[in-house]
């Protein structure tokens, strides 16, 4: 029996011993009470009766007779006359004298016998008369020796005063005249009042116990639905305390509850437990465009589709927001983790229907598995939390976890050492790992170059070559990164000044983190290392991405403009992937404008035909602006046209160079004016993508 049944079992046991032991003494009492009440009322009108019994009998006797105790035949039939009218109900009447001798009986002709002398003597001390029922047993008159009869009769002792006789006077003298002076004993007939007495006893019992069993039938009843109903509560309460309450999957409680036991029972059984943390892209503008109502709608759609996608021991809960858990309690490989994750994906391939609108939900999705990635339960949902992060940021929208991408991973903290070490022997002019390769930009009217992007490289000890993506989001999230734009601007100014030497006056462009250019350090940065180098600054240009633009306007912009004074050109990075309208550019002191590389890889794809409408509407309205736009990532010839095409003015990509070391540039690339070999030239091994 599950637990809550039970206690409410015990409970509902405990009120029937309890009330039934209640309502039993308290019927008992009832009867017992009411019957004493009855009993003693039944005694006090037979002590009446009696007492005007005994007041009839002496008064035609005198006071002197009580003392001496003896009466004649015409006395005794005085009384005999004087209580006839009591004959049914008497049983017998004796007189008493007050010392004890009977002076007369309805019952014998003796005048031989004793009275009770206890009762006599309580009579006489209490002035009061003695009733008492007792059972009167009697020889049957002509009946054999054995032969008698019983009967309860009521025997009352009722004091004799001398006012009660007709002359309180004795031949001693006048006695006062409520001195007791004897006895009458009555004995009244209590059969029939018994019978009734008994009668009434036993119908206030059946009423009691009627009433009683009715009142315990009720309040049994009420127990027991009260207790069904608090332990349906109970139960209620605690599946709630489990449950999320707009889409009834299981919370982050219960998951971690389900979590701990798939984990105890992986490694016990040497199996491996997969977490898939499911994260809505861009939830919140949903939530804040089509309202509130509308987000819970397609939180709870989600849920739907996520509980019919899934087997049954999978485990789909909601930690809060738009995130999303399954766990996987007993998953063969991480392969197969991730198979399953990218099939969740595809379920949200089709549009969700809301309110009469179709709305095209993306998610990003991680994965973690234990024991490959974490060894408890808090490291899985940590490291599946990076891999979603990660597919969030990479726009992959599944990933399996990656040290690489785990900032917080012990791989990343001593990478964070290695960067740390790498950046102290560049700033103290040592030989460093860091360096700096350059992307030559293709004038898309005349194809020349001109101007090279500066990418950062790190010829790890171990590692091999790193791109910038392995280690700048640990520079960022550590506060490194201004000593990595320290040495990216320094390098790439130096590299100027050199190539100025040769007769070369390429522009170079500078990669700028978002943390860079949320104070004017830089602006003084780039100030003195132009003065230190003695490059003129038109020859340096510097990219923000978009996305820094906008995560804080009213710092960057400030920045933007002492740059713009200063006359270094600003181009804005990564174009179309944040939110912004290219109207919103309008007034900022920014020259030019990088489409990302993720329109510019859709244009050559006929499937998608609205890129190029898409691109063209950006050159277009940049144009208006005043700005030039350059193209990113182009990869091929086709692209190249199309670009060329839509107005595009300039294009990088690996079509025309990959990024490369000074010394494996091609020198037409650095020389202005000078045609680049297109893309079917030479790749620099060391700027193939990893
Ligand atoms: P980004 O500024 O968008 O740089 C362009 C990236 O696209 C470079 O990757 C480049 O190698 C790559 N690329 C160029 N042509 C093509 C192509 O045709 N196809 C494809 N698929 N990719 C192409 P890289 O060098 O790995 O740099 C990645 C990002 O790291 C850069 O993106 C930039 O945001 C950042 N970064 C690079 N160097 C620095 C730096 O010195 N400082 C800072 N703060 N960030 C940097
Ligand atoms: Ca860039
Ligand atoms: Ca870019």
């Amino acid at each position: 029996m599950p637990r809550a049944a039970r206690r409410r079992s015990s409970l509902t046991r405990y009120f029937v011993v309890v009330s039934l032991v209640a309502t039993t003494l308290l019927g008992c009492a009832l009867v017992w009470v009411s019957s004493s009440v009855m009993r003693h009322q039944a005694v006090r009108l037979g002590t009446v009766t009696a007492s005007s019994v005994g007041s009839y009998a002496v008064a035609p006797l005198n006071a002197e007779m009580f003392r001496t105790g003896i009466l004649d035949d015409s006395q005794r039939a005085a009384v005999t006359a004087a209580t006839s009218g009591f004959k049914d109900k008497l049983v017998e009447l004796r007189l008493w004298s007050i010392d004890g001798r009977l002076m007369y009986s309805t019952a014998r002709n003796t005048t031989t016998g004793l009275p009770d002398n206890t009762r006599f003597e309580r009579m006489r001390a209490s002035g009061e008369p003695d009733a008492q029922i007792v059972t009167d047993v009697r020889r049957v008159p002509g009946g054999s020796a054995l032969a008698s009869t019983e009967q309860p009769v009521l025997d009352v002792y009722v004091p004799v005063r001398a006012g009660d006789t007709s002359d309180p006077t004795t031949s001693v003298g006048v006695q006062p005249k409520d001195a007791i002076i004897g006895a009458a004993e009555v004995m009244i007939d209590q059969t029939v009042s018994q019978q009734s007495l008994a009668d009434a006893v036993r119908t206030v019992t059946y009423v009691v116990v009627g009433g009683l069993v009715l009142l315990w039938l009720l309040l049994f009843r009420t127990v027991h639905s009260t207790s069904k109903r608090l332990h349906n509560t109970a139960l209620e309460n605690a599946r709630l305390a489990l449950l999320d309450s707009l889409t009834g999957l299981p919370n982050r409680r219960l998951l971690a509850d389900r979590m701990r036991r798939g984990i105890q029972q992986a490694r016990d059984e040497g199996t491996r437990v997969g977490l898939v943390l499911l994260d809505i892209d861009r939830f919140k503008e949903i939530n804040d465009t089509l309202g509130h109502d509308r987000g819970d709608e397609l939180l709870e759609l989600v849920a739907e589709r996520l509980r019919h996608s899934l087997r049954d021991e999978d485990v789909v809960a909601r930690l809060g927001g738009d995130e999303f858990a399954i766990l996987l309690p007993d998953v063969r490989t991480i392969e197969n983790a991730a198979r399953l994750a990218r099939r969740v994906r595809d379920v949200f391939g089709a549009p969700f229907r809301l309110g009469g609108m179709e709305l095209h939900v993306e998610t990003s999705i991680g994965v973690a598995c234990l024991p490959d990635h974490a060894d408890d339960a808090s490291s899985l949902m940590r490291t599946a939390d990076v891999a979603m992060y990660a597919a969030k940021t990479h726009r992959t929208g599944v990933e399996v976890y990656d040290a690489d991408d785990d900032h917080s991973s012990p791989a990343r903290l001593i990478l964070l050492g290695d960067l740390h070490r790498a950046l102290e022997q560049a700033e103290s002019g040592a030989s460093t790992e860091l360096e700096m390769h350059y992307q030559p930009k293709i004038d898309l009217a005349s194809g020349r170059t001109v101007g090279l992007e500066a990418l950062i490289r790190w010829r790890h000890p171990e590692h091999g070559l790193l791109l910038p993506s392995s280690f700048i989001p640990l520079a960022e999230q550590s506060g490194l990164i201004h000593v990595v734009t320290r040495f990216a601007l320094e390098e790439s100014i130096r590299q100027l000044a050199a190539w100025n030497g040769q007769g070369s006056t390429t522009p170079v462009a500078v990669n700028l983190s978002a943390h860079d250019v949320a104070t004017d350090h830089v602006v003084d940065l780039i100030e003195t290392l132009l003065q230190r180098y003695h490059v003129p600054v038109g020859q340096l240009e510097v990219e923000i991405t978009e996305t820094a633009l906008v995560s804080d306007r009213s710092r960057v912009i400030p920045v933007l403009q002492r740059l713009a004074g200063m006359g270094v050109r600003v181009a804005i990075d990564d174009f179309g992937i944040g939110n912004t309208s290219i109207s919103q550019l309008r007034d900022l002191p920014v020259d030019q404008l990088k489409i990302d590389r993720l329109f510019i890889a859709d244009l050559r794809d006929d499937t998608r035909e609205g890129s190029q409408v898409v691109v063209q509407a950006m050159v277009d309205l940049a144009h208006s602006f005043g700005l030039r736009v350059v193209a990113e990532g182009v990869e091929d010839e086709s692209t190249s046209t199309i670009l060329a095409r839509l107005g595009v003015d300039e294009a990088q990509g690996f079509f025309y160079a990959r990024p490369a070391a000074p010394t494996e540039l091609p020198v037409q690339v650095r020389l202005p004016g000078q045609r680049v070999p297109s893309g079917r030239g030479r790749r620099p091994a060391a700027s193939r993508p990893a």
